[in-house]
């Protein structure tokens, strides 16, 4: 997964701890908030005691006038006084602070009232009970004085705790917002993603429908999986039953690992199409070494099957050196897509193989009659376009019929094919040999004017004069006729009439030599303009 792609996940994480950092700070603080006001609360409690216990001291005093008494008023007196210094500097809050001072004031007041009835000590009834009244009035006073602390104490913790509580639910909000907001944001990339996703298999899946021929299907499975899959280089390797060899549908670039292990390369070669599972080549040594992509530095490579039938396998090379790491999204990529292109790649091979049978002849192996006229339209076509010339070779066996009638047909067959063979093996690549019907055949040549022609013609009847037939006897030779477009005709069945009347014109002559076709006839000359047309 890249880098980009964690950052939703790791915003979400990070306001996550965030907001729970934030909530135990809170909860905290509400916590220590409690504590502190358990404390003050409980001073404060001692504070009223404190005082009250001075007023019972002094009363024993009062009564008994034992100096122990005394001294123990006097230590209450101190703690008092210690007690309510540490509360005073403890608090800040201005309203505390009153309180606190108001209570010390009467405090003070009453002291100084305890002093003096401790220093004027009477047993006069009268004079006891009015000093008592005195200090009884002090002493309700800072009673009422602490109570009213007490629920100053009460009010400022309640704001407290609101304002914490306030916080923590704004910090619940943020947290809510914040996490409802990255959620949204990564359930929206995941829903774009998907829809992407959607989007170009369809294409893709359009795409391969309207495809051709098998080429242009393997070349867009090779397309769609290399924009999908960055950094891989994708190959298309064909199953060809027929003759047991496996083949590249996607050209190979000169320098790919791939080009030697795929000259004469057969399908078991390939270890995904013989177990009709992916094989993944992983650095160091395999146990098993595949003879297709071994040279390959990281390969996976997977069966493409339809109906349990192997038609052949595609093979993702990866640009980095370590081992493929291949992700759920990409197995899911190439699944779905090789599954949409498997059944269609199949029909459009067996399409082409049927084609190809249909146009190719069974005993030769040169494309037949019907492929000749094909290739004479297009190449018409190609010449008019070029303002080129063609030229067209026939050629038909000599006393063919003595062969067959003195050595049997097999053996005018055996002729035939050998015959298809000189053909292939004198002819260029650009060149087109076909087998006419029986024992003619005609052969097209691009951009060739008439000298070419005849020259070509006349390099074919000697190859076809030194084939060595296992016959007794036998020399095969050949007639042949040779028109050029459009030097002799400006169409396909003019040029085929041109070359016919001049092949039987080789006949008549003799046999076994090369003619070139007479000067058109009315009505088929060519206009000067063409017949001039420059040749290559
Ligand atoms: P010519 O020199 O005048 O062309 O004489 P020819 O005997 O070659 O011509 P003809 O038209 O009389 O005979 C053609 C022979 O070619 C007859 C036919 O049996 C033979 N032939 C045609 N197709 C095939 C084939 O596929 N196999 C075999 N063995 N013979 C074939
Ligand atoms: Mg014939
Ligand atoms: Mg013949």
């Amino acid at each position: 997964m890249s880098v980009r792609r964690l950052v939703p996940y790791a915003v979400f994480a990070a306001l996550l701890g965030g907001a729970i950092a934030a909530l135990l700070v809170l909860f905290s603080a509400l916590d220590g908030s409690t504590a502190r006001q358990l404390a003050r609360v409980d001073a404060s409690q001692r504070l009223l005691t404190g005082m009250l216990d001075q007023e019972a001291g002094l009363r024993a005093y009062l009564s008994t006038a034992d100096e122990d008494l005394l001294q123990a008023y006097s230590a209450t007196r101190s703690r008092f006084d210690t007690l309510i210094e540490a509360e005073l500097s403890q608090t800040d809050d201005e309203e505390l602070r009153a309180a606190l001072l108001a209570q010390q004031t009467t405090a003070l007041a009453w002291r100084r009232l305890a002093e003096r009835d401790a220093s004027t000590f009477t047993v006069d009834p009268a004079v006891y009970r009015r000093t008592l009244r005195a200090r009884t009035a002090q002493v309700d006073r800072f009673r009422a004085q602490n109570a009213a602390y007490r629920e100053a104490l009460d009010d400022a913790r309640a704001a407290r705790d609101e304002a914490i509580l306030l916080r923590v639910l704004a910090a619940l909000l943020v947290l809510t917002v914040a996490l409802g907001g990255t959620g949204l944001a990564i359930t929206r990339r995941r829903a774009n993603r998907r829809r992407r996703y959607a989007e170009a298999q369809a294409e893709f899946a359009s795409a391969m429908q309207s495809a051709v021929d098998s080429s242009e299907a393997d070349a867009l499975l090779k397309r769609h999986l290399e924009r999908s899959l960055a950094g891989t280089t994708v190959t298309v390797l064909r199953r060809s039953d027929a003759d047991d060899r496996l083949e590249a549908g996607t050209p190979l670039p000169p320098d790919s690992p791939l080009a030697p292990g795929i000259v004469d390369a057969r399908p078991r070669d390939c270890l995904a199409i013989r177990r009709g599972s992916t094989h993944v080549r992983r650095a160091g040594e395999p146990l098993v070494a595949c003879a297709v992509c071994g040279d390959c530095r990281a390969t996976s490579c997977r069966p493409l099957l339809v109906a349990d039938r192997v038609i052949g396998s595609v093979l993702v090379e990866h640009d980095d050196a370590e081992v493929p790491r291949v992700r759920e999204r990409d197995e899911r990529v190439i699944a779905d897509s090789l599954a949409q292109a498997a059944p269609i790649l199949s029909g459009l091979r067996t399409l082409a193989l049927a084609q190809s049978r249909a146009m190719t002849d069974a005993l030769t192996g040169l494309p037949n009659r019907w492929a000749l006229q094909d290739a004479l339209k297009r190449m018409l076509a190609q010449t008019a376009r070029s303002r080129s010339s063609l030229g067209l070779v026939l050629l038909d066996l000599d006393h063919f019929k003595q062969l067959n009638d003195t050595h049997g047909h097999d053996a005018g067959d055996q002729a035939l094919a050998a015959v298809g063979h000189a053909l292939l093996s004198e002819l260029r690549e650009s060149d087109l040999p076909a087998r006419s019907g029986g024992e003619e055949f005609a052969v097209l040549l691009p951009d060739t004017p008439l000298e070419g022609a005849l020259a070509v013609a006349e390099q074919l009847r000697r190859a076809i004069a030194a084939i060595d037939l296992p016959f007794p006897g036998v020399t095969l030779t050949a007639s042949f006729g040779v028109a050029v477009l459009p030097l002799h005709a400006l169409e396909a069945d003019g040029l085929m009439r041109a070359a016919d009347r001049a092949l039987y014109a080789a006949k008549r002559a003799g046999r076994d030599r090369v003619e070139a076709a007479a000067a058109p006839e009315d009505g088929e000359r060519p206009p000067r303009a063409l017949r001039a047309a420059p040749s290559a």
